[in-house]
């Protein structure tokens, strides 16, 4: 019989890596507290037609990577590949949006079918933050200014901004003209989906990884041109608040994103160091959104940042510090397991000493082996319960992470406030 494995693509994150994630983690739920962020918990499955209608008919997600199927029912469903359109559905359905504003996020597995490599899976996790009712550019500014605080907060370092601006619809719709007329001209060097999408999405052209079609791309005309007085006052605010924020950016106006619904301000964090899947975080104003799925009209601005390559860049920065052992490896040697005294012993400094992170020997073993595992966890001390010390009402105390790894016996009953004061504060929880 053949092994079960995991999905291609989809990957178990194992307990030796989660530090990492959990640092990444809890520095994000900080920050977002401190920017008045509140969280929203979005189902993984919703209907098909809200990502079409959202991300766009025509778009990589839609036409080839989405988790499609039909339930039992006969509904046709996917699994989410973001978390926005879901998101703005939440939001609409349970009358979050008009006439407030909104700071949301979330954060949770997203599904796409794509070749995977370095950085690319086909489970992945995002972080969104959403916020809703607020036309910018000020507010466009403090979401940047929150990715510039993350990555200062994770200590990651070589991050750099790109920065467009896509306009409002209108120039959106004159500049979509102008790069049907320059793709047609140039229409025999593309690829055939190219070709096909030239006229329905021809954006989408413009990040196409296809060699050829890419080439032409290089050469196409910006948006700089067709951009509107609205949309310049836009692009111009940010930019203000960004220099005024000592934020460094690059205006890069072949930067379209890969969904349909952005206007105005998108932009990307990248990394050098992470080869081809070097964006780790990416968003935009998406003003159109809610309307179009059938709210009211709603200015809107997110971003999405890929939690794995951030794991990964954290790592290889060496920005995460290795997790501390436990404060307490309880030792209890004996050939079977560990005797109600030690289970006593270990509940009742719990109850004393709350916070302390105590690993009790379970299934017994030799004096010696225990140590060793003691050990291997990292742990600051182990406290040794022996049939000796039962007897005497007594354990010894031994520290493994001194030099002189000093020892000493003491009174189980006093053994609550030797360690208080041996852990001192950076067991955290009590003092
Ligand atoms: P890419 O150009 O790398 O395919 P994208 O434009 O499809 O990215 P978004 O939809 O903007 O990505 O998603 C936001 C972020 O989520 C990305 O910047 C990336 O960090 C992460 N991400 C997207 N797709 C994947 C994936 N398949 N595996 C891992 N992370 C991903
Ligand atoms: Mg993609």
């Amino acid at each position: 019989m053949k092994a079960i494995q995991s999905i291609r693509g989809m990957h178990d994150i194992l307990p030796d890596d989660i530090h990492a994630w959990q640092f990444l983690e809890s520095r994000l739920r900080e920050l977002l507290d401190g920017y008045g962020y509140r969280e929203i918990r979005l189902p993984a499955v919703e209907f098909t037609d809200l990502f079409a209608r959202s991300i766009g008919d025509v778009t990589d997600i839609v036409e080839k990577e989405m988790y499609t199927f039909e339930d039992r029912n006969g509904d046709r469903l996917s699994l989410r590949p973001e978390g926005t359109a879901g998101c703005v559905r939440a939001g609409i359905e349970h009358g979050l949006l008009h006439n407030q504003v909104q700071r949301l996020w979330y954060q949770g597995p997203m599904f796409r079918h794509e070749r995977p490599q370095k950085g690319r899976y086909r489970q992945f996790h995002q972080v969104g933050m959403e916020i809703f009712g607020v036309p910018g550019p000020d507010v466009d500014a403090e979401l940047l200014a929150f990715t510039a605080r993350l990555w200062k907060a994770l200590g990651l370092r070589n991050l750099r901004l790109e920065l467009n601006t896509l306009g409002t619809p209108a120039s959106r719709l004159r500049y979509r003209e102008r790069l049907i007329g320059y793709f047609e001209a140039h229409r025999d060097g593309l690829d055939v989906e190219a070709v096909r999408r030239l006229h329905e999405n021809p954006l989408r052209l413009l990040d196409s990884k296809h060699p050829e079609t890419a080439a032409i791309a290089r050469g196409a005309p910006t948006l700089i041109e067709d951009l509107d007085t609205e949309s310049r006052a836009h692009f111009d605010g940010l930019c203000a608040h960004l220099d005024a924020l000592d934020i460094a950016y690059t205006h890069n106006p072949r930067l379209v994103r890969g969904l349909d619904y952005y206007t105005h301000t998108v932009f990307e964090w990248i990394t050098d160091e992470l080869g081809a899947q070097g964006t780790v975080c990416a968003g935009g104003r998406y003003d159109g959104l809610v309307e179009q799925l059938g709210g009211r009209s709603t200015p809107a601005i997110g971003l999405a940042m890929g939690l794995e390559r951030l794991v990964s860049l954290l790592v290889d920065q060496g920005a995460v510090t290795a997790r501390a052992g436990p404060d307490i490896y309880l030792v209890v040697p004996g050939d079977t397991a560990a005797g109600p005294q030690a289970l006593t012993l270990a509940e009742r400094l719990r109850d004393q000493l709350p916070g302390l992170q105590l690993l009790l020997n379970c299934g017994g073993g030799s004096m010696k082996s225990q140590m060793k595992k003691a050990d291997r966890a990292g742990a600051r001390y182990a406290v040794i319960l022996g049939p000796d010390e039962i007897a005497a009402g007594t354990v010894v105390v031994k520290a493994l992470r001194d030099p002189e790894s000093s020892q000493l016996t003491v009174a189980q009953q006093d053994l609550a406030a030797l360690m208080q004061a041996r852990l001192g504060r950076q067991s955290g929880g009590w003092n």
